[in-house]
């Protein structure tokens, strides 16, 4: 019940023996067997994260690496960014390491942000949330909904549509769980091996035609956009449902497997356990005297990561599970003794959080 990588969905043994069976694991990534593969993951998340049809979906081979693609293709010079933990902050500063300039707002660990209180500078191309901090167990769920940019700005063709800022959001760790509203959202990222339970080592990134448009406008102005992964790159590639090197055709293809059993269950049902099973063990540790929630504000509170702090130290905690063989995450950072951290993702059951606090 770490966060990450964490336990993978229980279909997922079953799917990796049927990929050896079927020989999926050394098909070409070139050949129509892989082409089908591709369309029918892609078909699938849109389905089930009820993604615009005209938003594109690239395989990347992570979420960090997600994060360097956007500011790439979407910044010439100023990011905007809200950070409230590692995560957030690991955005932030690829932008610094990319050269641009980017600036931040910050929040202190296990809050959310006071939009109100908060200006956005002028110029800023892209606005970066993270929905789930799964450093700290705080989730979002309003935005500041910034005002179109200055003519100035206009002109020199800072933004997107010439308008407003577009925007990122990270949801590793509370996919497929979060309702994205794509109206809002110009690239949405994650990786599979949080909430999806799969094996790490696959990216996705969904981009808005407003960023494929911004991609477009730099590379014109000679901006560098990155190499294999640019924007174009990837997209002329998944035009014929190929990508620019040699993917994880396994995780894709699994992704997919995957896709379709959560179709099954039903996203509403996803979510209505999500929250029985957050409910449970929040209500439990409000009430112990051993423990509390690190995230006070309730409406900050995770669904999907639970940070709980332990006031005799996590550690001892964290090993006497161990032994009954229930895996948690330590703190993070600052926090490695003092918390733990549970993970709430699809593959773990009812049975297994009753499991955990009858432990506890
Ligand atoms: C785990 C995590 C990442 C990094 O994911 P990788 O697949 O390791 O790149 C980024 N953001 C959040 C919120 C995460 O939980």
């Amino acid at each position: 019940m770490t966060p990450g990588p964490s336990q993978l969905f229980p279909t997922v043994k079953d799917h990796i023996k049927n990929g050896l069976k079927e020989d999926i694991y050394s098909i070409s990534h070139r050949g129509s067997g892989f082409q089908k593969i591709y369309e029918n993951t892609c078909c699938l998340l849109k389905k089930l994260l009820n993604i615009p049809s005209d938003y594109q979906i690239f395989f990347l081979s992570s979420a960090t690496e997600a994060m360097e693609r956007i500011i790439e293709n979407c910044v010439e010079e100023k990011s905007f960014h809200f950070v409230n933990g590692a995560f957030s902050d690991r955005f932030f500063k690829t932008a610094q390491e990319l050269g641009k300039n980017p600036q931040k707002y910050e929040s202190e660990e296990g809050r959310g942000f006071e939009f109100n209180k908060t200006k956005i500078p002028q110029g800023a191309e892209l606005l970066c949330f993270t929905h789930n901090e799964t450093s700290t167990g705080v989730v979002l769920h309003e935005y500041p909904h910034p005002d179109p940019l200055p003519q100035r700005e206009r002109e020199r063709g800072n933004a997107g549509e010439g308008e407003k800022p577009l925007v990122a959001l990270d949801i590793v760790s509370s996919v497929p769980y979060v309702e994205v509203d794509y109206s809002f959202f110009d690239c949405v990222f994650f990786s599979v091996q949080k909430g999806f339970g799969l094996p790490a080592g696959l990216g996705v990134l969904i981009v808005s035609p407003k960023a494929m448009k911004k991609a477009a406008r730099l590379q014109e102005k000679g901006i560098s956009t990155g190499s294999y992964h640019s924007f174009s790159s990837v997209l002329k590639y998944g035009e014929k449902f190929q990508t620019p090197e040699t993917p994880n055709v396994m995780g894709i293809y699994l992704l997919g497997k995957v896709l379709e059993d959560m179709l099954t269950i039903g996203i509403q049902e996803i979510r209505q356990q999500t929250e029985e099973k957050a409910k449970m063990m929040y209500d439990f540790f409000d009430t112990s005297s051993k423990y509390v929630p690190f995230v006070k504000e309730h409406k900050f509170r995770s669904q999907t990561v639970l940070t709980i702090e332990v006031k005799a130290g996590s550690r001892p905690l964290i090993e006497r599970l161990k032994k009954k063989g229930i895996i948690v995450g330590s703190g993070y950072g600052a926090f490695k003794d003092s918390q733990i951290r549970i993970a709430n993702f699809p593959a773990i059951t009812r049975r297994d959080v009753k499991r955990l606090l009858g432990e506890i």
